[in-house]
């Protein structure tokens, strides 16, 4: 007997062809909608391998109804969606896609650091609504990014590939991290800094911790109170590793200069959100990880991890010891 396995969004053909050449496939076709609560709650109950997104919350709930359940495998690095603790208590793997997007991430966080400097966003929209009358000295003028001091808080994979980036840029590099990083200290030239000198000393900081109940609400009012007021923060990692009002409220009243944000508490972030009204804002839907080439990989390397954990291998990417 094929294995049963569930799937929670389109998926490219090629990696839905791999995964049916093993498995008996059902999948959540819309596009647009995640899977209702309810179809994922009737689904789970005989499938063997869960192929999700982090559009879907598996908590522990959700897992009680599993009667066989060997592998859910998320197509995300993050796996905050999941409820790892009650996975493993019931023995089954839960696997995300580390690596494959750790460049592409790299990429987006760096231009969202470079639009929001350089207030790219509402340059473009000034143009095109008719206001651009001339030229002018101080006209849309923005922050230096070239010699300017990034503080990276989470020199993990991403972490790092960001440094090298910004190493092109002349930047001085402060990091803060759970653990010390010899290695990317000697490669990169970054300096290790307790969060609190790393926020003060900063002129760019960039979020790229995992979302864990350590790192919620890491930055606060307090964290933003010691930041510049030129200063300017990104975040590209999870949206409740910031606190959203306390963010507001920097920016409303000048303890910071701007923000680039690429997630949110809640997503999709309801259109109404007080920080959506503000200009020295920039805000993306999640799109950190969104190349053709980048989520064709993601998708290949959860199609990989769910396969091996049906057959009863261990899958290699896996998070928890099942
Ligand atoms: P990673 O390699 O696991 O790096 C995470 C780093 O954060 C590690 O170096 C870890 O330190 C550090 N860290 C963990 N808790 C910390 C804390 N409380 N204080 C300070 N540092 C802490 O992960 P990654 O691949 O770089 O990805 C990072 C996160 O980015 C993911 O978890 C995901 O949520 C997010 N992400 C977002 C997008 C997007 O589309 N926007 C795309 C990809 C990833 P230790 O080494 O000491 O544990």
């Amino acid at each position: 007997m094929r294995p049963n396995v569930y799937i929670t969004r389109r998926i490219p053909d090629s990696t839905l062809e791999k995964i049916s050449e093993v498995c008996q496939v059902e999948m959540w076709e819309e596009e647009d909608v995640p899977v209702p609560r309810d179809v994922l709650e009737e689904k789970i109950e005989n499938i063997d391998g869960l192929f999700c997104l982090l559009t879907e919350t598996i908590d522990e709930e959700l897992l009680q109804k599993a009667k066989q359940l060997k592998v859910i495998s998320n197509m995300a690095v993050g796996y905050n969606n999941i409820d790892v603790a009650a996975a493993t208590e019931k023995g089954i793997f839960v696997t995300n896609t580390p690596g494959v997007l750790t460049e592409t991430t790299a990429d987006l966080t760096f231009a969202l650091l470079m639009a929001t400097a350089r207030r790219i966003v509402e340059a473009s929209d000034f143009l095109r609504e008719g206001s651009w009358k001339t030229w002018s000295p101080m006209l849309l003028t923005g922050q230096d990014i070239y010699g300017a001091t990034l503080g990276i808080i989470g020199m993990g994979r991403i972490g790092e590939s960001l440094a090298k980036r910004a190493k092109g840029f002349d930047m001085r590099i402060l990091y803060h991290n759970r653990s010390r990083k010899e290695e990317a200290e000697k490669t990169w030239g970054i300096e290790f800094a307790d969060l609190d000198s790393l926020l003060r000393e900063s002129d760019f900081v960039c979020v790229m911790t995992p979302y864990t109940e350590e790192t919620r609400n890491l930055i606060g009012d307090r964290e933003l109170s010691l930041m510049k007021k030129s200063a300017i923060l990104i975040n590209t990692a999870r949206g409740g590793i910031v606190n959203e009002a306390a963010l507001y409220e920097a920016l409303k009243q000048n303890k910071i200069w701007a923000a680039g944000l690429d997630v949110f508490e809640q997503e999709p972030v309801d259109p109404d959100h007080p920080l959506l009204t503000l200009p020295n804002v920039v805000t993306l839907p999640h799109i950190g990880s969104a190349s053709i080439q980048t989520r064709t990989r993601m998708a290949e390397l959860a199609a990989a991890n769910l396969i091996q954990g049906v057959m009863g291998e261990t899958p290699q990417n896996r998070v928890n010891h099942a």
